[in-house]
This record gives C-alpha cells, structure tokens and sequence, in this order.
C-alpha cells in the first residue's frame, strides 16, 4: 500500500437483499466406489441500478456439512492494515433454500451472519452492498463504473476459506469491459474463479468501459494496463518506461513468479493496493508532463509491482495464511512497506528514469521528515509496525501529541543503512538485493512460509557476514540515526541547517570530494551508474 497522505475514511454503506430459488450447479468427487458432495459455492453480482450505488450479491452453495453455517464479512483487506467493517455496508440479507423457502437467519456479530439450512441442504444467500466510497480500498459504484473490493462484497463461509469460488460477473448493460487478476472459466462469458478465498480477496474486480493501454511482454510473460478515464497523455512514452521499471524490477529479484500481471487503474485519487498478479492504482495521466509528475507516478506504480515480491511472496509470518476476522499484527510492516518505498527509488533509478540527484532526493525527502517529527523519541519502528492497526498507515496524526512515526519514511532509511552495511563488509561483493533473494528462495519458494523478526535479522546478517546488531538498534529502539557513518560507505555525506521561515531541521545529502575505490564501487553499484 502506498498512498499520497490523505485518507481518514468514514465507514459509510448501504444494502438490499433478494432471495434466490433453486440451485442448480452440484460438485462432486469421486473417493473410491462413493460419491462424497464437495462444498460448492457460486457467487453473482449484479449491479442493475449503479446510480444508486448498490452491488447485488448472490451465493448459492451446496454440500456443506453444517447444519449451521456462519457467513462472515471480512473485517480487512490484506494490504491496507486497517479494521474496515465492511459488513458495515451489507443490506438485506436473507437466505433460502432449493425449495423457495426461508432460511432461518441470526445476526451473531456485526459481520457474521448465522444460517441454518441443515446438512447438505442446497441454499441460496443474498444481499446488497453499499458502495460510494471513491477510495483504493473500498467499493465504488455509480453510473461511469464499478470497482468491487472482493474482501468487501463477497462474504465467506467460516470455516471454509479453502473451497473454490466461482463468480459470474453482471456488468450494467453497455459496460463492455472486467479487468481483475482472477483467471477466467475457460468457455463461459464473464466468469470466473479462485481456488480459494485468499485467491479471491486477492483480486479486485474493475468494471465498465476501460481502456487497454499497449501491453509488454518480458521474459515471455505479458504486463497489462487496464484503466478507467486514464487521461490525455502520451501512452507510449508511459508505458514505455514502466516496461522499464517492472524489467529492472524482476532483473533484482531474478524471476517472475506469475504468468501474466494487470496494473488497474482505478481511476483518478490516491494510494494503491499490492496482489500477487495485479494492483489497483489510483491513477490519472493529465499531469504527467509536470515537472517530477512522471518520476513521482513511477515510483508510485513501482512500489506496488515490487510489493508483488516484497510482502505477497517476501513477508512477514505473520502475514499469512491472513485470519480476515482481526488485525494481523506485525513488527515487520517496515520491511514489507518501508523496504518497497526504498526499492522504489532504486528501481526506477537503475531504469535510468531518474537521475543520483533525484535518488538522494528522495532518501533526504524521508530523512528530513522524519528528523522533524517528534514522535522519533517516542515509537520505535518495530512499534510503528505494530500498532499501525491502531495509529493509522502515517502513524497517529488525531491532533494529539506526536508518539508515533510512520515507517515510510524511517523503514527506507533502515534499508538504506542496512544496504551501505552489508556493501560495506563485504567489500560491495553483497548488498541488500541478496538479502531480499534470499528471503524470496528460502522462505517464499522453500519453506512456503514469512520469516521472524530474527529470520529477518539473521538473514541480513548471514549475507554481511559480520553482526548488525548496531544496526537494527534502530529497528526496536528509539535511537537517534548516525546518518553519516553509513552515507560515507557510499561516499556520501549530511549536512544540516534551520530552515529560516519554519524553523524546522533541513538535511541535505551531496557526495563527497575525495573518495576511495570502495566507496566508489558502492555508489556506483548501489545507484546504477
Ligand atoms: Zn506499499
């Protein structure tokens, strides 16, 4: 998740609900010589007045073994580390069996909703959902286009988060185009399906009439964009260079591990959400030719490509198999988001789409931020990490007195001086990028699992060779940052003045005059050149 300040969103939502009659779709499979029923499930949404904002949500369900089944709205989207309550916006819900008739329904909690239809009984729920929120994270519907947050519509089956989903999509008619990450059931229209829950809360859906910006293939594999009201920009330079910011990308990690990926853009606002196959940006392509518009909306759309390995794949274990009831609670959150603000300059640096200068920028915009924020004293980032739950996606800013930090800005600086270490002991042989395909090796393809707070620590030193024990100080305490011992691995220096109108701290980073081989070794290396 990356987004550009803002976003204090009110929980706002509305439903309806329908009944639904018969179900015709079974699933079976065959154990020895007897025909055990499978739990199957279907989902449709319809939204056949968008001017009023509304999803119509239909599931139809056979072979479960309950007799009673909760059906639970999930709480969060993984990605965005906030409690939502989308529940919040579901309306009408009611449930019936093959029969037509009522099934009887409690409302246990306020995203559960308790049916009891008995053992293997085929059944049908349906509601609606509210969607008028124009934000990444939420649903949005009207007249123009949808945008489904799957883990915001599509309730699941406690219990049950591994059985497949299919979906049969409705779009309003005239809308003519679906960009999701979901695959797509080979022969029918609109359909499509997940193995699993993960799968499809993995996977927002964008409807209407999109545009389909020139695709690029790398290493075989096809890279898409799909968007809706994308702007009047120049589509080939665009994309142009973000083909070279996923090719620099995936040349760090040293594999693709999908088969085809979608950026969605989601329309003009703010912030971004990461997938394993695709991300929904907020995007708009009117003001690209600004000065720094084009380097800002790369860095953008590069962090949420990397994040497809660095907290879909490379992630904290706490971050999976994700439990949507509750927070999912990580020291780590400044690996996951803070290393991916810090890849996100060096990507698009490498591309050789910004220069040195506009790299060191960025690294002084964080550090300048955090060396004005009091809450420096206060929150490590382990904590940040924490109790982002708690604090917000930029730390605490409710108006009360600054305790918290955000880890965009202090995590970049951590891989920053992590990076310089690791280059420094090792005689620039391994750096920060060995880190991370270690951690994509061992953890993501070997052992299918996160890695611990120690995981991470060992890793990096195991790649230095030497204790980084110094270093991560600055990851569980509250340690002012030694800046320039480590800028001057790379050949760098710090100065700082006041600012004479604001009064504030004002870090500039510049190179040094006289260098030795190493550390000119390390700047080159570490910025591209
Ligand atoms: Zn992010």
């Amino acid at each position: 998740m990356l987004m550009v300040k803002i976003i204090e969103i009110q929980k706002i939502c509305v439903l309806k609900v329908c009944l639904l009659i018969g179900l015709t779709l079974q699933s079976f499979f065959i154990k020895g010589n007897e025909k055990e029923a499978t739990p199957f499930i279907q989902y449709s949404v319809s939204m056949p007045e968008p001017s009023n904002h509304l999803f119509h949500v239909i599931l139809n369900c056979k072979g479960l073994e309950e007799d009673t089944i909760d059906f639970k709205m999930p709480r969060w989207m993984p990605g965005y580390y906030q409690i939502m309550d989308y529940s919040d916006e579901v309306r009408n819900f009611s449930a019936n069996n093959s029969n037509g008739k009522n099934v009887p329904i409690n409302k246990v909690d306020r995203n559960t909703w308790s049916a009891i239809p008995g053992k293997n009984t085929s059944f049908s729920i349906s509601y609606d959902v509210y969607s008028d929120k124009k934000f990444v994270a939420c649903n949005y519907l009207d007249t123009t286009h949808g945008y489904i947050i799957t883990a915001a519509t599509f309730m699941y089956i406690d219990g049950h988060l591994d059985i497949p989903v299919n979906l049969k999509i409705i779009p309003f008619s005239g809308w003519k185009d679906i960009a999701t990450g979901l695959d797509k059931v080979v022969g029918m229209i609109n359909e499509f399906t997940a193995p699993d829950f993960d799968v499809l809360y993995d996977c927002p859906i964008l409807i209407g009439n999109l545009e389909k910006l020139p695709a690029f293939e790398i290493n075989g594999v096809v890279h898409r964009f799909i968007a809706y009201n994308p702007g009047i920009f120049n589509r080939d330079q665009f994309i142009s260079s973000l083909e070279k910011t996923v090719r620099t990308a995936i040349n760090i990690m040293g594999d693709i591990p999908y088969s085809d990926y979608i950026f969605i853009g989601i329309g003009p606002g703010y912030g971004g959400i990461e997938h394993l196959n695709n991300t929904t940006v907020s995007f708009s392509g009117n003001d690209l030719e600004k000065p720094g518009a084009m380097i800002r909306m790369l860095k953008f759309l590069g962090h949420e490509y990397f994040h497809n390995y660095n907290v879909k794949r490379i992630r904290p274990y706490e971050l999976g198999p994700f439990d949507y009831n509750r927070e999912n609670k990580t020291n780590l959150l400044w690996v996951s988001e803070g290393l991916t603000v810090y890849y996100e300059y060096l990507i698009v640096k490498r591309a050789e789409l910004m220069s040195t200068e506009e790299l060191l920028a960025s690294i002084e915009s964080n550090i300048n931020t955090i060396e004005n924020d009091a809450g420096r004293h206060f929150q490590s980032l382990s904590q940040a990490s924490y109790e982002t739950w708690d604090d917000g996606p930029f730390g605490n800013r409710s108006g009360g007195p600054d305790k918290s930090i955000s880890y965009y800005d202090k995590g970049p600086l951590i891989g920053m001086i992590l990076d310089f270490s690791i280059r420094n002991a090792t005689e620039n042989r391994k750096s920060l990028d060995d880190v991370m395909r270690f951690l994509y090796r061992h953890y993501y393809k070997k052992l299918h699992r996160g890695f611990t707070d120690a995981e991470f620590q060992q890793a990096c030193q195991s790649i230095a060779g030497i204790s980084l024990s110094r270093e991560f100080e600055y990851v569980y305490t509250t340690k002012e940052i030694d800046y320039s011992t480590y800028l001057s691995y790379a050949g760098l220096k710090i100065s700082e003045e006041a600012d004479k109108n604001t009064g504030m701290r004002k870090f500039t980073l510049m190179r040094q005059k006289n260098v030795n081989p190493l550390q000119l070794s390390i700047l080159q290396s570490w910025s591209g050149n």
